[in-house]
């Protein structure tokens, strides 16, 4: 069957078995399921949420103490990821501990992932594949792969490893065009080249940005897109299902406010799916990926993808019955995944999210005004993320709310945003 359509549209996957289900035995014994999280923000925690109502035993590893996600855990670790010696250390001890199953959860890019990919070598599961971890730890890795490899359509982009490339690459990309370090997220150093004489401002940011100092940049042609979505595409034992498109909003590079369906042409939406399952197909395994899309018209420009749960996909905790946390943990477990006939998961109602942000540096900071944020309407639920320290940027919670259609909850999520602040 691999290969071949189900009856319910969905692809199965060339190279994926599906699991055997496995018992899963109490959490801290030999007979449990452990999920190793490498990063415990607000996404690993609603990961670890969902993995333990199954059951599972969650271990929270993250570069600093009472991260969201080590408040829950069974145990947590407080480990440099991105450092191989201590990152490899930390795995072949929990590795060594006797469990049923272990899986390596990663929850961000900056990882040492030639450990993963050496330990997986060894047996080790690492989700959704340590070759993914490994590509999409750099902005070139996924944009030769999406462009070069698998032929789909992107903007124009060159890489340079200093001013006067960066100078011949805008030149030849055209402006206006965006500068962006490859090892960064959540646009840190990233900026626009509006005149070639930008050039070096933005190399100049772009140093400053980038997760490892000095280095390589992407420069990207701009594109004047109609809308942005993320296209959450779920690889599972059965094939590659899809939840509904979720628009959203970035600022700085960083999303503030998301929602859920997005209105899609026919034409763009399947395109979307295609370029999806490319990409994820590519990059193997089983698990949830967010992949994020430019959409002109019916034209659709892959941007980037994480192989893992989206901070624009937390407006599912409001949309679907299984969120996309709990679309992930089925996934990597090898439980089943519902969809309707077009391949997608269910939606409960159309939704939104919009995020709170501190303004300050604080330590122990307080979060403000959450009743009143529930009193905006009574679809209105918040997650506090409960983060040691705050500092300006830094995301706090989110306000989820449903309407009878995106726009409305947009308003409600926005109304309901405005009401928490930080202190
Ligand atoms: P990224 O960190 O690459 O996800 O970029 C963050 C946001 O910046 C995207 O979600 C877009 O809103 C915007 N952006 C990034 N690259 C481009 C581009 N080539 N053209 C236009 N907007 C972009």
């Amino acid at each position: 069957m691999q290969g071949g359509q189900t009856h319910t549209g969905a692809r199965l996957l060339a190279g994926i078995l599906p699991v055997v289900p496995t018992p899963f035995g109490p959490p801290l014994t030999d007979q449990a399921t452990r999920l190793v999280l490498l990063g415990s923000g607000e996404l690993g925690r609603e990961v670890a949420i969902e993995a333990m109502r199954l059951g599972c035993e969650v271990v929270a590893i993250d570069r600093y103490e009472g991260a969201p996600a080590m408040q829950i855990a069974h145990r947590s670790i407080v480990c440099s990821m991105s450092e191989a010696s201590e990152l490899r250390t930390v795995l072949t001890n929990e590795r060594d501990r006797p469990c049923a199953r272990m899986l390596v959860v990663p929850e961000l890019e900056a990882i040492a992932t030639p450990v993963l990919q050496e330990l997986e070598a060894d047996g080790l599961h690492v989700v959704p594949t340590a070759l993914a971890a490994r590509l999409s730890m750099d902005r070139e890795g996924i944009r030769r792969l999406a462009a070069e490899e698998l032929g789909l359509p992107t903007s124009p982009y060159r890489f340079c490893d200093s001013l006067e490339e960066l100078e011949e690459a805008v030149a030849s990309v055209g402006t206006p065009c965006v500068v962006k370090p490859v090892m960064s997220s959540s646009g840190k150093g990233q900026s626009v080249v509006r005149t070639p004489a930008d050039a070096e401002a933005s190399w100049q940011y772009a140093q400053e940005g980038g997760r490892v100092g000095l280095g390589r940049v992407i420069v990207e042609g701009f594109v004047e897109f109609d809308y942005e979505i993320t296209l959450l595409t779920v690889r599972h034992a059965g094939g590659t299902v899809y939840c509904k498109p979720i628009g959203h909003v970035q600022e700085d590079g960083d999303y503030r406010e998301s929602w859920q369906p997005h209105p899609m042409s026919e034409a763009a939406l399947a395109e979307s799916k295609r370029v999806a399952a490319a990409v994820t197909e590519a990059l193997g395994g089983t698990g949830l990926f967010g992949v994020e899309l430019f959409i002109r018209g019916d034209e659709v420009l892959f941007s980037e993808v994480s192989p893992r749960p989206h901070d624009t996909g937390m407006v599912t905790l409001a949309t679907q019955r299984l969120s996309e946390f709990a679309l992930h943990v089925r996934a990597i477990l090898g439980l089943p995944i519902p969809s309707d006939e077009d391949g997608f998961v269910p939606q409960i109602a159309p939704g939104a999210s919009a995020v709170l942000l501190a303004t300050e540096v604080s330590s122990e900071p307080l979060v403000e005004g959450v009743a009143e944020a529930m009193a905006v309407d009574p679809t209105v639920d918040v997650r506090v993320f409960g983060k040691p320290d705050a500092r300006p940027g830094r995301r706090m919670g989110v306000a989820l709310a449903t309407g009878t259609d995106a726009d409305a909850a947009r308003l409600v999520a926005r109304e309901a945003a405005s009401k928490l602040r930080v202190r």
